[in-house]
């Protein structure tokens, strides 16, 4: 079967950088080049300004792992809402500058969809250096590597390889000039299995408290199935993940969000006929749908409330 077939209705690359195109010039934004990926690969964001001017900018980036194709179907799920007049879009237009990037890690989509979804997880995840983009940012604090499971590793060829050294990437060092330029207030980042929200690791009590209702917002918007925050003051840890990065770094409320369940992954497929369909649901639509929702009611939160880094300084 070739992997159009197989992974239908998934886009290929080209596909889903031709709907990028159509859906920018429908909702007037732009796209922009922000970087260049290890295979040369272009790196996309769609810009789109707000109706009124002088808006903080927030950010909803997916895919840094190359097989969580599901995760790009929401980012661009909010500009299909947008184009088609959901009036939450149009007030989130009216009051920030939407940025979107639905694929942070286009060689590794690339390479997943050119299998047709049949290989090991590690390769489809990383980049094509085999670095796992979600382990390569810098540390904050310079804290220590954790060494819990899933922490991030180094050695090549783990599926969390961290990478030589934080921003060794071409993808992770062009988000991060990105994150300098742009200011973004509010972040979300698009994953795949879980069903979960993950807030940057926080360990300030009013700081924890404010992600604790920015996922909450969340959850009660979503219409289908509702995410449960994970989050933990003592157990979570510093592993190089893109949101910590933004949080303590940039200063930007932002947070991991992990689309699809664990129990509809296995409903869905006992045992699955390749690691493609463990980790994106065959009728993406009410995933898109669910979570698209959530983003709406978690961006508007984050915009009422002041930018973490200023949080703490006293006045
Ligand atoms: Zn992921």
């Amino acid at each position: 079967m070739n992997p159009a077939d197989e992974l239908a209705p998934y886009p290929s690359p080209e596909g889903r950088a031709a709907e990028t195109a159509d859906l920018a010039a429908r909702v007037g934004g732009e796209l922009v080049e922000y970087g260049t990926s290890v295979e040369g690969r272009p790196l996309v964001a769609v810009r789109v300004p707000s109706t009124l001017s002088d808006r903080p900018r927030i950010l909803c980036g997916a895919n840094i792992h190359g097989v969580e194709f599901i995760a790009g179907r929401v980012a661009l799920g909010l500009l299909r809402a947008l184009a088609e007049g959901d009036p939450r879009l149009l007030d989130l237009r009216a009051r920030a500058e939407l940025w979107v990037v639905p694929s942070i890690n286009p060689d590794g989509y690339a390479r997943t969809f050119a299998a047709g979804g049949h290989g090991r997880l590690p390769s489809f995840r990383a980049n094509a250096h085999g670095v796992d983009l979600n382990r390569n940012y810098p540390r904050p604090g310079g804290a220590a590597p954790s060494w819990l499971p899933g922490a991030g590793s180094d050695r090549p060829g783990d599926a969390t390889y961290r990478g030589p050294h934080p921003l060794s990437e071409p993808e992770t060092a062009a988000l991060d000039r990105l994150f300098r330029t742009q200011r973004f207030v509010a972040g979300a980042n698009l994953h795949s299995f879980m069903g979960t929200v993950i807030p940057a690791r926080v360990t300030e009590r009013r700081a924890y408290a404010t992600y604790r209702r920015l996922c909450r917002s969340f959850a009660r918007a979503q219409p289908h199935r509702r995410y449960f925050r994970l989050a933990s003051r003592i157990f979570d840890t510093f592993t190089g993940e893109q949101e910590d990065h933004q949080h303590h770094a940039h200063g930007t409320w932002a947070v991991c969000v992990e689309t699809f369940t664990i129990l509809a992954s296995y409903r869905q497929h006992l045992r699955a006929p390749s690691v493609f369909w463990r980790f994106n649901p065959r009728d993406p639509a009410p995933w898109v749908e669910n979570d698209v929702s959530g983003l709406c009611a978690y961006f508007g939160a984050a915009l009422q409330i002041e930018r973490p880094g200023t949080y703490d300084r006293p006045a």
